[in-house]
């Protein structure tokens, strides 16, 4: 790999990124878990329909089962009843009768449609279409046909498919109590950095609290991985030598924050270069400039990205890199056809709207502002220091200002939601 000094732009680095894992990274293995576990999983085969949803013709209302034909008639006999639960009856309803049949209950043989309660009068098993037009009750009124949502065979969901709760009330409506998915991805994770502390202990001079690590440790558990957590990484290239070529071989996936521009005190990137390989690093990008992407360990190469150490920095790098890259690697969208598709796919789609600022100097990087919506306009947070998290929590999304350009009031700009990352 060609180690490039100048600066990568994010998409060329999202794409350098992506065809690196699509050449050396294999899928994740499967296994089959209950469906209920089965929420922010991804699917790791297509799952068909073995029977038809709905099973039988079923009402769609509370009313009477009658023949189309007959809905001109003066009155019906009602002959019968059928719930919700009950089987049909086995004879055919007849000319000029009806049976009393209520939502999702099936509909009796020789019937087609059934009229709404509310439009009928019943006496003494006398029915009369009384506040209906016979014209509009023709056959299939108020009838839900067999297999209208599924047909037997159909494929329901295609591998590669994060399962959300709407995915898992589908495939229970098939009869589907198991599911099976591709293994979570392990992330090895390493706060880099000799000023760190964790929270709970007293800061002596110098030191900061750790807040990489809580931010990235509960994101990546709510985007389905599990966190292999290397804890603080003392600044000198033995310790990250040794944790990095650990972490090569218990996790799918490592991901470092700091240490990872060229100061003395900065050894990531060395170290990646000794045990691995380094693709490139430092983007075009505001906040997040120094970020490295490559490979570690020799035989078993999995995928390295080292994010900066500021939080605020951290947190933007997290959505647009990593993000993306776990979402590969869980195996989302493996049935795209080509690796071009299946990127766009997992990029977040972002809303267009207005600037509520100007900017008058184009900068040479993309800048991420950690904005909200505000009378429809998007206003950065007017602290925009990579240090910060306070900017990322008063935040509702990213606001992109593209490279070289400069910014007018009301210019249609990309916003992504926060939430736009989730399940993108
Ligand atoms: P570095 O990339 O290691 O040069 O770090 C850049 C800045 O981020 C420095 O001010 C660090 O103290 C800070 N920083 C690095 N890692 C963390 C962390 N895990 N939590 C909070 N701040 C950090
Ligand atoms: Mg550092």
């Amino acid at each position: 790999m060609q180690i490039q000094d100048e600066l990568t732009s994010v998409d060329d680095a999202l794409r350098a990124m992506i065809t690196l894992v699509a050449a050396q990274c294999t899928n994740p293995a499967q296994h089959t878990v209950p469906l209920l576990e089965g929420r922010g999983r991804v699917l790791a085969v297509p799952v068909h329909a073995s029977i038809d949803v709905p099973p039988f013709a079923n009402s769609a209302v509370d009313g009477y089962a009658l023949r189309s034909a007959d809905s001109s008639l003066s009155s019906l006999t009602v002959t019968g009843r059928i719930a919700a639960g009950d089987a049909a009856p086995a004879t055919a309803l007849q000319a000029g009768e009806a049976m009393r049949l209520f939502t999702g209950a099936p509909l009796p043989p020789g019937a087609d449609c059934v009229a709404m309660q509310e439009d009928v009068d019943v006496e003494d098993a006398v029915l009369r279409l009384t506040r209906v037009n016979p014209a509009s009750l023709r056959s299939g009124s108020n009838v839900r046909p067999r297999a209208q949502d599924i047909a037997s065979g159909d494929v329901v969901l295609d591998a590669g498919q994060l399962l959300q709760p709407r995915h898992l009330g589908l495939l229970a409506s098939i009869g589907e109590h198991c599911v099976t998915v591709f293994e979570r991805l392990n992330v090895g994770l390493l706060s880099t950095g000799d000023e760190l502390v964790e929270p709970g202990w007293p800061l002596q001079l110098g030191q900061i609290y750790n807040s990489n690590r809580y931010l990235l440790t509960s994101w990546l558990q709510s985007v389905g991985c599990n966190v292999i957590d290397y804890g603080i990484i003392a600044d000198t290239p033995e310790a990250s030598i040794n944790c990095l070529e650990r972490a090569s071989r218990e996790a799918d996936l490592v991901i470092s924050t700091g240490g990872m521009s060229v100061g003395e005190e900065d050894h990531i990137k060395t170290a990646v270069e000794q045990i691995g390989e380094l693709g490139f690093w430092k983007i075009r990008m505001k906040p997040g400039k120094p970020l490295a992407f490559g490979t570690l360990g020799k035989h078993r190469k999995i995928p390295f990205l080292g994010i900066p150490g500021n939080p605020g920095a951290a947190f933007v790098s997290s959505l647009v890199f990593a993000r993306p890259l776990i979402s590969w690697l869980q195996g989302r969208g493996v049935n795209e056809a080509s690796t071009e598709k299946r990127l766009q796919m997992l990029r977040p789609r972002p809303e267009r709207m207005p600037a509520g600022f100007a900017r008058d100097k184009p900068s040479i990087r993309r800048d991420f502002l950690r904005a909200r919506i505000e009378d429809g306009r998007i206003v950065p947070f007017q602290n925009q220091s990579s240090g910060m998290l306070m900017s990322a929590c008063w935040a509702e999304g990213l606001a992109v200002v593209p490279e070289h350009e400069s910014v007018s009031e009301g210019q249609l700009l990309d916003f992504y939601r926060l939430g736009s990352f989730d399940d993108s």
